[in-house]
């Protein structure tokens, strides 16, 4: 059976494409192949699929284009999930995830009315590369050494890890967050206006933007990154957590502030949720899927000795494992922002659920 769906030109990636030597080809196809992948599903469905160069990064390397991609319903008041992966160039399988997933999607969408009638009722909205130049390097850093999630304009309460919660030294260290005062880097830039464009503006938005961390376990976080105190719309992360949990209840993820385990400068989802507020939506919620990259190390203790092979599974069936083991996760949340009445909770609720918080994680805060 085929779906007849609204068509969408793709001009601009042809146009993109096209200006690119075929020696930047060979050479983004070896050091990044997922972006090869990105624009082979764009081309490949762009009858469903509606995309944006938001911005076409030049560097030493070449020019690097950062796609958006949204499906589903354009109607403002649709409820919204934005998926985002590759912040940290290094963490490369946030990007292979999220790619793994829209190709299922796709592949399913074909066939399958069920969720078809999904993405008639929500947007999906898709950023698979935010830093495409720091991919390309094989760096946590964008292309001019600031790490993104250290550079949006905010300043954390309380101490930080040295470096690794932000610092303005310099772009030779890891962690930096650019120039006191100066402009966000491009790549956040373009995703401030995503958010501006198709998130802020509705009722309802979820954020899953997927990292790779350096622990035991698969962790969900949400902020603050910030400061310690509970967030405002901490009864809507409980009230999802626990739908998650009961759902889902041989999950292996944990579900927690991110402000409890460390404090950092500059996070873009504290930025972002504080802009939301601002702009009185009354419910967005990001979520950092930090994946537990010392499940695969531990197993591949060579792994340790590159970079790359701490962020990322270098054996092949572990790396389909790990393709495969969010998956879950990625369709929970889509089926949750669609039903987000039937589980957010109520004013009595909510009681409940920010008691829960502070037993849980807030104590005495
Ligand atoms: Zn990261």
């Amino acid at each position: 059976m085929t779906i007849q769906l609204p068509r969408f030109a793709t001009p601009q990636i042809q146009q993109v494409i096209a200006q690119r030597s075929t020696d930047a080809q060979q050479d983004f196809a070896q050091k990044i192949p997922e972006l090869m992948e990105l624009e082979r599903l764009i081309l490949q469905h762009s009858h469903i699929v509606n995309t944006h160069t938001e911005i076409l990064l030049e560097s030493a390397w070449g020019n690097f284009p950062l796609y958006s991609l949204t499906l589903g319903n354009k109607n403002p008041t649709a409820p919204t999930l934005l998926m985002t992966g590759g912040m940290h160039g290094i963490e490369r399988i946030g990007s292979q995830v999220l790619l793994a997933w829209l190709q299922t999607l796709l592949a399913r969408l074909q066939w399958d009315s069920h969720l078809q009638q999904l993405l008639d009722k929500i947007q999906l909205v898709l950023v698979p590369i935010l830093n495409p130049v720091g991919m390309y390097l094989n760096q946590r850093a964008n292309g001019n050494g600031v790490d993104l999630n250290r550079n949006a304009p905010i300043d954390a309460e309380g101490r930080v890890p040295l470096l690794g919660g932000g610092h303005r030294l310099g772009p030779f260290l890891p962690w930096y967050r650019g120039r006191k005062r100066g402009k966000m880097e491009a790549e956040n830039i373009a995703l401030e206006v995503i958010m501006q464009r198709q998130i802020f503006n509705r009722p309802f938005a979820a954020v899953l933007d997927l990292h790779s961390g350096l622990g035991m376990q698969d962790r969900l976080w949400f902020p603050h990154a910030y400061r310690k105190k509970a967030i405002g719309n901490i009864a809507e992360y409980v009230a999802m957590k626990t739908l998650w949990e009961r759902s889902y209840p041989n999950h292996t993820y944990l579900f927690e502030p991110q402000s409890i385990h460390y404090l950092s400068h500059g996070d873009l989802w504290d930025y972002f949720y504080y802009q939301s507020r601002a702009q009185q939506q009354p419910y967005f919620l990001p979520l950092t899927l930090e994946m537990g990259s010392w499940l695969w190390v531990k197993k591949s203790p060579r792994q340790l000795l590159n970079m790359a092979g701490l962020f990322n599974p270098q054996i092949q069936h572990r790396h389909t494992r790990v393709l495969r083991r969010h998956i879950l996760l990625l369709d929970f949340l889509l089926a949750a922002t669609l039903n987000h009445p039937h589980w957010l909770p109520d004013e009595k609720q909510a009681g409940i659920f920010r008691q829960t918080a502070n037993n849980l994680w807030f104590n005495g805060l």
